[in-house]
C-alpha cells in the first residue's frame, strides 16, 4: 500500500493554482495552495511534499530564489519541483534548471502535458532513490543499457563504442529520463581534469552519441533554447 501523495503549489493566480489542483486531485494527490514564496518555504519543510509546482513570478519571492532555498536546505532538497514559466521565457527556464529545479511547464499548458510532466516528476523522486542505491546498469525497455561501473553501452545486445565524455554525458542525461539538462549542467557534469568543454563542443558530443545510438537516436531529445533531456516518452 502505498502513502498518498502529497503536492504543493505555488502561484498567485488563483485560476492557474485552482486548475493545476483541480488535476492534481483527480489523481488523487493531496494539494496545498500558497501564493507567497516565503511561505511556500515554510510549507516544503513542514510537509515535505512528493511534488512542488513553482510560478516563477509571485509577488514576494521570486521564484527562482524559492527554488534556490529549496536546495539549499537538505530537508527540502531532494523534493522535485517543476516550474510554471511563460512561453517564450527560455531565460528563465535555463536559470531555473541550472537552480536545480527537476522541470517546467509552460503557460498556457494543456491539462495532458502538465499532467505528464507532474507525474514524471514525483515518480522521479522514487526512481533517483533506487539509483543512489544500486543505480549502475541502466536498463530502457530491455533494448539499451548503460552499464556505469564497466562503462559499457549496449544496444540491442551489442557493446556501442563511445568515448568517456560521451559516456559521461549520455549516462548523466539519461539517469534521469524526461528531465531536461542546461548545456552548462552537462559540462559541469562531465567536466573533469582532461576534458575542456565549450556549450558547442557539447552539441557535436551529442551529435556523435546519437549516431551511435543508431536505431535509439530519438532517445536524446533537443529542448530548444534549453538544452537537451533522456526521453521518457512524454511530450517535450
Ligand atoms: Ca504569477
Amino acid at each position: 500500500m502505498t502513502a498518498q501523495r502529497t503536492a504543493l503549489v505555488v502561484e498567485d493566480e488563483p485560476e492557474i493554482a485552482d486548475l493545476v489542483k483541480f488535476h492534481l486531485q483527480r489523481e488523487g494527490v493531496e494539494v496545498t495552495t500558497t501564493r507567497s514564496g516565503r511561505r511556500a518555504l515554510e510549507i516544503a519543510r513542514e510537509l515535505s511534499p512528493d511534488l512542488l509546482v513553482l510560478d516563477l513570478m509571485l509577488p514576494d519571492l521570486d521564484g527562482l530564489e524559492v527554488c534556490r532555498r529549496l536546495k539549499e536546505h537538505d530537508e527540502t532538497r531532494e523534493i522535485p519541483v517543476v516550474m510554471l514559466t511563460a512561453r517564450g521565457s527560455e531565460a528563465d527556464i535555463v536559470a531555473g534548471i541550472e537552480m536545480g529545479a527537476d522541470d517546467y511547464v509552460t503557460k498556457p499548458f494543456s491539462p495532458r502535458v502538465l499532467m505528464a510532466r507532474l507525474q514524471n516528476a514525483m515518480r522521479k523522486r522514487v526512481v533517483s532513490t533506487v539509483d543512489h542505491q544500486d543505480g549502475v546498469l541502466l536498463r530502457f525497455g530491455g533494448k539499451l543499457t548503460i552499464d556505469k561501473e564497466r562503462h559499457v553501452l549496449t544496444c540491442n545486445g551489442k557493446p556501442v563504442e563511445l568515448t568517456i565524455t560521451e559516456f559521461d554525458m549520455l549516462y548523466m542525461l539519461a539517469k534521469r529520463p524526461g528531465f531536461v539538462r542546461t548545456r552548462d549542467q552537462i559540462i559541469s557534469s562531465v567536466h573533469g581534469p582532461l576534458t575542456v568543454l565549450s556549450q558547442r563542443t557539447i552539441d557535436v558530443h551529442i551529435t556523435a552519441i546519437r549516431r551511435k545510438l543508431g536505431e535509439f537516436s530519438d532517445a536524446i531529445e533537443t529542448v530548444r533554447g534549453v538544452g537537451y533531456r533522456f526521453s521518457d516518452g512524454q511530450p517535450i
